[in-house]
């Protein structure tokens, strides 16, 4: 943190928490907001609170590769009163409209920057169904979740790859299965072999820092040596709610193979 230093960003990756005790204790005392990326943490939870609802601000996303989908889409929680009006105008293509509907005003007109937020109702019955079914869908990405983690354990104990840890002090959506590799030679190995029997395991973007954008405002390679060496190791491993037992198996079987 700097002096210009506005917002913290907390990313809640694969939908589990960042320490957010610490993270809300050090931006109330140095007067910053939080804004929260709870992009794939729709319905996980920090303590006893839902992600995206601890800081000012919280941010999901509907995209199609998270747990509940709308396409492309996604919420902003508003935590802090004073962002409810702007955020109104803003998703209503800078208008006041959302008064006007409400007949807090007698015509509606541009007021401030905006686009065009609104998902139509087609999309939004779609997301529905979904959110009605969350339990279920969560319950059935846990089962997913957990058939990978115990069947990867005897490699983990081996020291072959790392698997994801308990979530302790929250509850997590099972939003991704990632293992960890020794290194990045041996990561791509294994998604090639994977690649070869049909499976397609993938791993992230490049750090942020690092990309182009990153460069050109003066971050440079190094600066986040944990980061960068993770992103060189880790591989994702498929997972979606039709995901059946005999298509892990498979994912599962060419892990083991590669290892002999
Ligand atoms: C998916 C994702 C986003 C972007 O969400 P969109 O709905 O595509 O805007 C942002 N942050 C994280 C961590 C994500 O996983």
């Amino acid at each position: 943190m700097t002096p210009k230093t506005r917002a913290i960003v907390p990313v809640h990756y694969a939908g589990v928490a960042c320490a957010m005790d610490a993270i809300m204790d050090l931006a109330r005392k140095r007067g910053v907001f939080v804004i929260e990326d709870a992009a794939q943490a729709v319905n996980s939870r920090y303590r006893d609170r839902f992600l995206g609802t601890i800081g000012d601000i919280g941010a999901y996303s509907f995209h199609e590769t998270k747990n509940f989908i709308s396409g492309e889409g996604g919420a902003i929680v508003i935590n802090n009163e004073r962002f409810i009006e702007r955020a109104e105008i803003i998703r209503e293509k800078g208008t006041n409209r959302s008064k006007f509907f409400r007949g807090e005003t007698d015509k509606y007109t541009w007021v401030d920057i905006g686009s065009s937020y609104l998902p139509s109702e087609i999309i939004a019955a779609f997301l529905y169904a979904q959110l009605e079914n969350i339990y279920l869908i969560t319950q059935r990405r846990r089962e997913i979740f957990e058939y990978y983690a115990d069947a990867l354990v005897p490699l983990s104990e081996r020291g072959l790859l790392r698997i994801p840890g308990p979530v302790v002090g929250g509850r997590t959506n099972y939003h991704l299965f990632s293992v960890v590799l020794e290194d990045e030679g041996t990561r791509n190995a294994l998604m090639d072999h994977l690649k070869r029997r049909g499976v397609l395991a993938v791993f992230h973007y490049v750090p942020l820092h690092t990309s182009p954008m990153g460069l050109s405002m003066g971050y440079r390679e190094g600066q986040l040596p944990v980061t960068e060496s993770i992103s060189g190791r880790l591989l994702r491993l498929p997972f979606y709610y039709e995901l059946t037992r005999e298509d892990q198996d498979i994912v599962i079987d060419g892990i083991r193979e590669f290892f002999g």
